[in-house]
């Protein structure tokens, strides 16, 4: 079987290695058997939301979200359908931001985003950097998620949005009430860089899953597959933190 994953704007938005979680979702897919076809998607290039699977868009700095925030607001309505309709996605801090309402920069520059995610932003008087080690709140095991965050936005969840998890270590999404990202159906987004997917391999299968079910149907089930070395790094950085 064949699966294709849009990855939106890799040229302006790619921090931290974030283009690692693409090829952990490649790496576990090609080890499956399964054919994981990427199709990069820069500003002005059209998709065809019906012939993908996933879709992934990574972290940027201020600059970078400005430049391709307007590119991305105009496939608000058809990226919005497709993502309430099941299409799995996973947006990493500053893509995070715009599937949001907004986020406001420190600059006062007020950047619309598609609105799918109830979640707002605005750049708070601290900058949140450092591992974070934070538990899930999705069917995962274990439980944990580990990564590195780098944002001077502060996210606050509306009603629609759930916590993806609740910080032991870092600020996640504003340093106040305990959150880390957010879940709205399939659709993740998330501070956490590190590459999140390479030391995360239960998201990764987690993500790989709902996109086979959504084109197989609920039966469909992604073969195990050995997780040791990938666990392994995650424990890594639950042991640096004394966690
Ligand atoms: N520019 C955003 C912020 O600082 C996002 C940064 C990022 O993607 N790491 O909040």
């Amino acid at each position: 079987m064949q699966l294709v994953l849009a990855h939106l704007y890799p040229q302006h938005m790619n921090l931290y290695g974030d283009r690692g979680n693409v090829l952990a979702l490649q790496y576990r897919a090609q080890k499956r058997g399964i054919n994981f076809h990427v199709v990069d998607i820069e500003m002005g290039q059209d998709v065809d939301w019906h012939e993908v699977d996933m879709v992934f868009m990574g972290g940027g700095e201020d600059s970078h979200q400005a430049m391709i925030y307007e590119d991305f607001l105009n496939r608000k309505s058809r990226l919005s359908e497709s993502l309430s309709l099941g299409l799995p996605m996973l947006a990493i801090c500053g893509a995070y931001q715009l599937l949001g309402h907004e986020y406001v920069t420190a600059d006062g520059n007020r950047l619309e985003g598609i609105g799918y995610l109830d979640i707002t932003t605005r750049a708070g008087s601290v900058r949140s950097i450092g591992d974070v080690v934070c538990d899930g709140v999705l069917s995962l095991t274990p439980k944990t998620l580990v990564g590195f965050e780098n944002h001077g936005g502060q996210t606050y969840l509306g009603d629609l949005a759930g916590p993806l998890a609740h910080v032991r270590l870092g600020r996640g999404n504003n340093g106040e009430d305990g959150t880390e990202g957010a879940v709205q159906g399939h659709t993740i987004g998330t501070y956490l860089h590190g590459s999140l997917l390479p030391k995360n391999p239960h998201l990764t299968d987690l993500l790989l899953t709902w996109a086979i079910k959504r084109r197989l149907g609920p039966d469909a089930n992604l073969a195990p597959l050995d997780a040791s070395w990938e666990l392994a790094a995650h424990d890594v950085i639950l042991r640096r933190v004394k966690i």
